[in-house]
């Protein structure tokens, strides 16, 4: 199964990744594991969600995406 591309940033057309809470967050006050899609430039960010899958989709959604891609 093959991994859902990220859009770029629909704010500043920056390059997307996906930034994963660890442990080490759980320290500064982090409750859980997360995934959200961010961006590199300009760090926008979607909510934190504990399935990558859908923290991507969140990310393409808002990256102006409307109907759903499987
Ligand atoms: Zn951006």
């Amino acid at each position: 199964m093959g991994e859902i591309k990220l859009k770029p940033c629909p704010f500043c057309g920056g390059e997307a990744f996906i930034h994963e809470i660890c442990e080490d967050f759980l320290d500064v006050g982090w409750k859980m594991r997360g995934f959200a899609g961010s961006c590199k430039k300009c760090h926008a960010t979607t909510e934190y969600n504990q399935d990558r899958n859908i923290a991507i989709r969140a990310w393409n959604k808002r990256a102006g995406e409307d109907g759903v891609e499987e």
